[in-house]
């Protein structure tokens, strides 16, 4: 039987390796880069600063990492356990006290989430600090099962074929937008998190409810994958092998 210590390491080396084969294939992480990482307190953004910050370790090119925490203002949330956390991994890291909380208030209309809203004001906050810390990139904790979810929302509620990019540049072109943790299993970064203990800071606002949308296309993929249990690698594999001439866009070129 494995020992808990080697488990760990399992468990971290197979992370660190997807996201390394992740920037092979996407270019997410390059000689030179200056990457803010926003930690909002969830266990995705604390896996991804964490695995990174492991990466940054073994890469044959140098890196850097800034970690930004937004404190938003919310009643009763307290952030120490997270700035203790970020003080005693050594990464550099700024907390952004901004009070996004009354702004989502006042502007939250009956039966809204808040998600849309404060996710515009805290990008907004992001990419300032990016500039004002010289960051070409900023990195986001989306993980596997976020793409393939916002690719099934398109597909039954938008009527296109679109999931998420592992890196684009900003309409205004000044940051690189980074998804690392793109191809890496959620259930992976729960383990993560029950490995490593990260103090979760949960969100008051929306205590962690997805809109209902994303939470019904969910809801379906763990439906289907009791009898198909590698279905969302599959449908992953399928993001990655597109044949667009069978589809329908008029737009795509086609041999005559
Ligand atoms: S989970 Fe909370 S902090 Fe995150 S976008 Fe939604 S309301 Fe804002």
């Amino acid at each position: 039987m494995l020992r808990p210590h080697t488990l760990k390491i399992m468990l971290t080396e197979k992370l660190i390796k997807t996201i390394a084969k992740t920037s092979g294939e996407y270019g997410t992480i390059e000689p030179d880069d200056k990457i803010m990482v926003a930690v909002s307190g969830g266990k995705d953004s604390y896996g991804l600063l964490f695995l990174l910050n492991q990466l940054k370790r073994r890469l044959p090119f140098s890196i850097d990492i800034i970690a930004l925490h937004v404190a938003q203002g919310q009643p009763g949330v307290d952030p120490t356990p997270l700035i203790d956390w970020l003080k005693g991994s050594g990464i550099a890291f700024e907390i952004a006290e901004e009070d996004t909380y009354s702004v989502v208030q006042r502007n939250l209309k009956p039966g809204g989430t808040p998600c849309s809203i404060c996710s515009r004001l805290r990008r907004g906050i992001i990419y300032t600090r990016a500039e004002k810390h010289g960051c070409n990139k900023v990195a986001l904790g989306h993980h596997r099962e976020d793409t393939i979810a916002t690719f099934m929302m398109n597909l039954f509620y938008a009527g296109k074929l679109q999931a998420m990019p592992a890196k684009y540049t900003t309409d205004d072109g000044r940051f690189q937008v980074i998804r690392p943790m793109l191809e890496v299993a959620e259930a992976d970064l729960i383990a993560l998190q029950e490995q490593e203990q990260f103090p979760i800071v949960p969100c008051a606002l929306c205590s962690g409810q997805e809109d209902h949308k994303r939470r019904y296309v969910n809801e379906l993929l763990d439906a289907v994958e009791h009898t198909h249990p590698t279905l969302r690698n599959v449908m992953l594999g399928a993001l990655k092998h597109v044949n667009p001439s069978h589809l329908l866009d008029a737009t795509v070129k086609r041999e005559k």
